[in-house]
């Protein structure tokens, strides 16, 4: 069985500022260690279970946060990024069994979470995708649904696991955090890594063909920025229509153009 998770910051548990997700911060180390043994967890729970491959994208801002050494010996881990417009599941493809997605965050503009964005919270007030806000959880979702690859846990905050169950209702979510204002209520971390290592163990058990998501057949994105300007500079991307001084609308029936027109936002 072969199996990739993609791993991001601002969902394990206990995060509720800016200064635990950013390296440069002395409160960082204690969120990336969090974050590499969440990532251990659901590679040991997935090795319990069969997985003789699993690759891992070190997902957030620099890609450089997880700390190899603690993770078992069959990994390979992704770090840096790229400039493939998969961007956070970079390499997933066809060969893959199943997706997992660790310390994953709400939406920009939700309220579910102080660390809430879609891809830049300085770049972006939000990203609409068919008339609905758009997580990285769904942008994730959908390139794995073009390579046909189930969606088969989320953990992170109570948010993007509600979002993750309205999309496929057999994903398995383990909500690790709650937000309420600019604050965090969490659980205990040893506990969200029980809850993450048991959780992968029981759906991979299951058959997760249900897990699968199905991709629309049309795409309508609105991309709304913090700066006209850079509206004013995407205007000029194929395709592209200005809405408003922030906002401007791309459509297109093919999901690798979203990704394409996302790489060059
Ligand atoms: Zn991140």
């Amino acid at each position: 069985m072969k199996i990739y998770i993609s791993a991001d910051i601002e969902g394990v548990t206990g995060i509720a500022h800016w200064d635990e997700a950013e390296k440069s911060k002395s409160d960082y180390q204690k969120f990336a260690k969090q974050m590499t043994n969440e990532v251990k967890a659901a590679c040991e729970g997935a090795i319990n279970v069969g997985a003789d491959e699993i690759w891992i994208k070190d997902a957030h801002d620099s890609g450089r946060n997880i700390i190899a050494v603690d993770l078992p010996e069959i990994i390979r881990l992704i770090r840096g990024w790229s400039n493939h417009p998969y961007k956070m599941v970079q390499e997933l493809d066809e060969s893959f069994d199943a997706l997992l997605m660790i310390g994953y965050h709400s939406f920009g503009g939700s309220s579910s979470n102080p660390l809430s964005h879609t891809i830049s919270s300085s770049t972006f007030n939000y990203i609409k995708l068919n008339g609905e806000f758009a997580s990285e959880f769904l942008i994730c979702s959908y390139i794995a649904a073009m390579v046909d690859v189930p969606v088969v846990l989320v953990s992170g905050d109570e948010g993007i696991c509600k979002e993750a169950n309205t999309l496929n209702q057999n994903i398995k979510t383990i909500a690790v955090n709650k937000g309420v204002g600019n604050s965090v209520i969490s659980i205990h971390p040893q506990l969200a890594i029980k809850q993450i290592k048991e959780g992968i163990e029981s759906i991979l058990k299951e058959d997760i063909n249900k897990c699968k998501i199905k991709l629309p057949h049309h795409f309508k994105v609105e991309l709304s920025y913090t700066n006209h300007w850079r509206a004013y500079k995407a205007s000029f991307y194929p395709g592209m229509k200005q809405l408003s001084s922030t906002n401007v609308e791309f459509e297109t029936n093919n999901y690798f153009e979203v990704l394409r027109m996302l790489l060059f936002k």
